[in-house]
């Protein structure tokens, strides 16, 4: 299975299911070691995705999936205030940009692959942390290692995002003893240890998403006699 338009939509609304579901939890996580908007903050941006892709000005079909990442990163920055916004703003829109345009479209898993990595990079560019600084970053990125390791090992699109599921939901609860070191968190210094990094946390969230969009497409492709 390739990653299309239909995937790359399942996939954001995914992710606006999961974080209205989860808004509470990850509230909960910012008002420990922030100011406790992170989970409003992403409901709204997503909230905000979900009308566009269900309005008059939904991006094609047949626009690729790129369009779709790239469409989503832009209402991310308009609508999510905060840290988060901008930060996952530009990672969609860089994972669109590096997804196939109009015309090719699909993405193999090696693309996706190189996509994610588009995504982090950019966050990194932005926020400037490293892993270990307790941020989203120390989640992307043993998602995208594990992702990277299953593809190299042969898996398939379905099996490499259970894999980065994995990898983001260790890297999550992997940042509650460490310091903060960016963001609000940082402000707090020792008194940041302890508690699970909220972006962390959204960023399992968003790789959970993937694995789920992922497995329930080949299971519909399935039943439709597309796939083995
Ligand atoms: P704010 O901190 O402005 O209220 P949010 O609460 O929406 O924004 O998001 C907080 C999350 O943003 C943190 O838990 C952290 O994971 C992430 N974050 C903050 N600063 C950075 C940064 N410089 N680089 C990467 N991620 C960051
Ligand atoms: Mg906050």
């Amino acid at each position: 299975m390739d990653v299309d338009t239909r995937l790359a939509e399942d996939w954001v609304r995914a992710i606006a299911a999961a974080v209205e579901r989860e808004e509470e939890r990850l509230t909960e996580l910012d008002s420990a070691i922030g100011d406790g908007d992170h989970g409003s903050n992403l409901r709204r941006g997503f909230a905000a995705v979900l009308a566009v892709l269900d309005g008059p000005d939904a991006p094609a079909p047949d626009g690729g999936p790129g369009a779709v990442l790239t469409r989503t990163g832009t209402i991310l920055i308009s609508k999510v205030g905060g840290a988060s916004g901008p930060l996952y703003g530009k990672a969609f829109r860089a994972m669109g940009a590096a997804l196939p345009p109009p015309g090719q479209p699909s993405a193999d898993p090696g693309g996706l692959g190189e996509a994610l990595a588009a995504g982090l990079r950019a966050v990194r560019d932005l926020g400037r942390a490293a892993p270990g600084d307790k941020t989203l970053v120390d989640a992307w990125t043993p998602a995208l290692d594990a992702y990277r390791e299953a593809v190299t090992a042969g898996a398939g699109l379905r099996e490499a995002t259970e894999a980065a599921a994995g990898g983001a939901e260790r890297g999550a609860l992997d940042t509650v003893p460490l310091e903060a070191r960016k963001g609000r968190a940082s402000y707090l210094g020792p008194r940041s240890v302890g508690h699970e990094d909220p972006g962390a946390r959204s960023t399992a969230l968003l790789f959970r998403a993937l694995a789920e969009a992922t497995a329930a497409r080949t299971a519909d492709d399935r039943a439709e006699g597309r796939a083995p």
